[in-house]
């Protein structure tokens, strides 16, 4: 399997913005053997169309995609957007579910999964993110709020679609300026209860093909700790590859795991 690396810029960067960005990082990416890694970038909606018509010119391997989706489409709903939307810039893939969304914006299971059947219909992929909260972790019920948005997640997801689904395992409390690093005895105990249940709502050939990514205040420091876990197939990084240079830090870092 590959390496999958990439970096999700939340509510970070303006058009101009982005540009700065792309224009020092392509350049770089070019210089590189990226055949055995996965590498993506989620900007805001707002810069998608310049970010996907700078990488298709520049012709590197770096996905593109979007931070969220509406799960209909053609129906009245301000301010949301639509998969066939977002199909259209193309993106290649969508991030659903991540932990601020469920907990500032309410996003609940069903609707991970509404978004989630949405973007494989239309062909897209789909990175769900799935993690603990803090109150979860703390009543020693983690695992079972893990199992429940996996399952969820992907309930009625068809086995031919899941080579194109992605799962991220981002502990809330992990995660941002305020979360604390995961010790990575805990993350391979959480990434192996992942595996096991996969494979057991599909079977253990196909479950394979989902890579588990694990994410929150992952750096250059911590970096090795994760990406040398069983069943730690890729590492999902905010703020450490904000910067160009630290995310072709951390692809250099990864080397040793492809
Ligand atoms: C995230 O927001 O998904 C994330 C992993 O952020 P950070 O690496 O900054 O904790």
């Amino acid at each position: 399997m590959k390496f999958y690396l990439g970096t999700n810029w939340k509510m970070h960067r303006t058009n101009t913005e982005a540009v700065h960005y792309i224009t020092e990082f392509l350049p770089l990416l070019r210089e590189q053997d990226l055949s055995r890694h996965y590498l993506f970038v989620i900007p805001s909606f707002t810069s998608l169309q310049l970010v996907r018509n700078a990488v298709t010119e520049a012709a590197v391997p770096l996905k593109v995609g979007a931070q969220n989706v509406h799960w209909e489409d053609g129906v009245e709903a301000t301010g949301e957007i639509s998969v066939r939307i977002l199909a259209d810039i193309p993106v290649d893939l969508v991030e659903i579910g991540h932990s601020e969304r469920r907990q500032k914006f309410g996003e609940t299971d069903l609707e991970v999964n509404r978004k989630a059947r949405a973007v494989l219909g239309h062909g897209l992929s789909a990175l769900i993110c799935v993690g603990e909260n803090g109150a979860e972790k703390e009543k020693g019920i983690g695992s079972q709020a893990l199992e429940r948005q996996v399952r969820s997640g992907l309930d009625c997801i068809p086995p031919g679609d899941l080579s194109r689904v992605m799962l991220a395992y981002e502990p809330t409390w992990a995660i941002g300026v305020v979360g604390k690093p995961a010790d990575p005895t805990y993350v391979q105990e959480k990434h192996a209860a992942i595996r096991e249940t996969l494979n057991n709502m599909y079977s253990v050939e196909i479950a394979a093909e989902v890579p588990l990514l694990y994410g929150g205040s992952v750096n250059r420091l911590n970096f090795r700790s994760y990406a040398e876990i069983a069943h730690v197939d890729g590492l999902f990084v905010g703020r450490a590859a904000w910067n160009p240079q630290s995310f072709l830090e951390l692809i250099g870092m990864s080397r040793a795991f492809v």
